[in-house]
């Protein structure tokens, strides 16, 4: 629609029969664009400077008539409007203007008439591109629609569905059907479109589903393993248009096999898993014999035979037994590591300021020992496994009082709330780690220090992390040699504060 004036181009020889017009299209309201040609070379001239929004051609000019004018605009300008202006014109006349394309013609003896003419022209030229444009943008949209079901990776595929005599849904028939459904289904589109699902594949396959889309006109999503044999596919169906419906197609037998493979790996992980955890058990708890035998040979070694042994022997039968207790430890603590997986008690709400008194209180010698000064901070309440948190802090307050420097260990407890975790800290002063050993100390038998400088197995942080896991949280450790360790645990919201 023209919402600006409307540019108009007057071909007239005669000045007077121009003013006369102009004068006229002034009144109407339409005079603020107008041009005035006079000739053919000053008409063509116009055209190719500016698109008229409509010409008033004159039909008697000397040499070069009205509709030979509307002739030459037709050919550069097929949609503007043209009114041939002219004095008295004969019927035949008439008829061979609006042949030549002409929207109206007005006499100049009712030149009053111009107006409203051209209005109306300017109008139904206005329609006429709106309805061209909206053509356009249908064009462009089927074409766009056309590409998308040609050349879509999906399966599309459109369906009517059939009653019997009662009105109930009893088949359904393809009527449309893209190239990747073709593929899909291995089958040309002739073999499909046009024939009832029952003769396609021996019975409506599928007709719940569609009965229901129908029903409720709202889309259903199902796996479907009848199409194609062999192949799953995920379809989507939606109506479309009144007892019609659409189904969209997806390959997912590839996405499928992945799927049951990575099942039967984690079956198989968790299998191997569990095998792994029985076999620790087993041998930590069946090696523990053999090792009490050890011990109670050498002390009775010790005992009995004290007298006959000479210093050699005597110190070889020291180091036998700090051989044994070492072993002694180590299979307790792998004994220990192996049972968080597999002996744990359910999660009870526990006051874990109280777990970690427990814990200080079985460390009680140790921090008389070292003098260890422990600070606790408010800790929460929550759902946890009590035996293992105690074994937890035990385990990490039992390393910060260990692994201390020159001066006596100090440890702060303390904890943090987050959006849907607490975050656990347990400080110290102590010798520190590298950054290079920072995550392999979580790593069972894993020890930065030889035994006789710091005792200790290596598992005991190894434990802690199962034990955190096994609670849905991580653990991790920020230090600095000689600057004391922090490490730090999550535990996931659950209980109260
Ligand atoms: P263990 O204490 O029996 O050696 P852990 O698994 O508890 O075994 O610890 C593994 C190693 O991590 C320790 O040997 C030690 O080198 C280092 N470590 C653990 N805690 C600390 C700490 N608080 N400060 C310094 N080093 C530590």
């Amino acid at each position: 629609m023209i919402v600006r004036s409307p540019r108009i181009l007057i071909l007239e020889d005669s000045r007077s029969d121009y003013e006369l017009a102009r004068r006229e299209l002034i009144q109407g309201g339409l005079g603020q664009e107008i041009e005035w040609a006079k000739d053919r070379g000053s008409f063509l001239e116009a055209l190719e400077r500016t698109e008229p929004d409509i010409a008033l051609l004159d039909h008697s000019l000397p040499g070069f008539d009205g509709i030979s004018a509307m002739r030459l605009l037709r050919e550069r300008l097929p949609d503007v409007p043209a009114i041939i202006v002219s004095g008295a014109i004969g019927e035949e006349r008439a008829i061979e203007t609006m042949r030549a394309g002409a929207t109206d013609y007005v006499l100049k003896d009712n030149i009053e008439r111009l107006v409203s003419v051209t209005r109306r022209a300017l109008h139904e030229a206005d329609q006429l591109r709106a309805r061209k444009e909206v053509e356009k943008e249908l064009q462009e949209s089927r074409k766009r629609y056309e590409l998308l079901f040609s050349s879509s990776n999906e399966g599309i595929s459109m369906h009517e569905l059939l009653h019997d005599d009662d009105g109930v849904p009893v088949d359904y028939r393809t009527i449309n059907l893209n190239p990747a459904y073709e593929r899909m289904i291995d089958l040309p589109r002739e073999d499909v479109v046009g024939i009832n699902a029952s003769a396609l594949f021996g019975r409506p396959l599928h007709l719940d589903w569609y009965r229901k889309v129908m029903e409720t006109g709202e889309s259903v999503s199902f796996e479907d393993t009848e199409i194609r044999p062999g192949k799953v596919l995920l379809i989507s169906a939606f109506p479309f248009e009144p007892m019609r419906f659409a189904t969209l197609a997806v390959d997912i037998t590839y996405r499928k096999e992945l799927e049951t493979q990575l099942e039967e790996r984690a079956r198989e992980l968790a299998r191997s898993n569990s095998e792994l955890q029985q076999f620790a058990y087993v041998a930590s708890h069946d090696l523990q014999e053999p090792l009490r035998m050890v011990t109670g040979y050498l002390a009775l070694l010790q005992k009995r035979c004290n007298d006959q042994l000479d210093d050699q022997a005597r110190e070889y039968v020291r180091f036998a037994e700090e051989g044994a207790a070492r072993a002694r430890n180590l299979v307790r603590d792998l004994l220990e590591y192996s049972r968080v997986g597999s002996r744990h008690k359910p999660l009870t709400e526990a006051n874990m300021e109280h777990l970690c008194d427990l814990a200080c209180t079985n460390l009680r010698e140790q921090i008389m020992e070292e003098s260890a000064v422990i600070d606790r901070g408010p800790l929460p309440i929550l759902l946890v496994d009590e035996v293992q948190m105690v074994a937890l802090l035990q385990n990490l307050i039992n390393n910060a009082i260990k692994f201390h420097g020159s001066s006596p260990p100090r440890v702060n407890i303390r904890c943090r709330e987050e959006s849907d975790e607490w975050v656990f800290c347990v400080r110290d002063n102590g010798i520190g780690i590298g950054p290079q050993h920072q995550e392999r100390i979580f790593e069972i038998f894993q020890r930065l220090h030889g035994v006789g400088e710091y005792p200790g197995s290596g598992i005991g942080l190894a434990i802690c992390k199962k034990i955190v896991e096994r609670h849905g949280g991580c653990l991790w450790v920020e230090s600095c040699i000689g600057e004391g360790s922090a490490f730090f645990f999550t535990l996931p919201k659950c209980g109260r504060t």
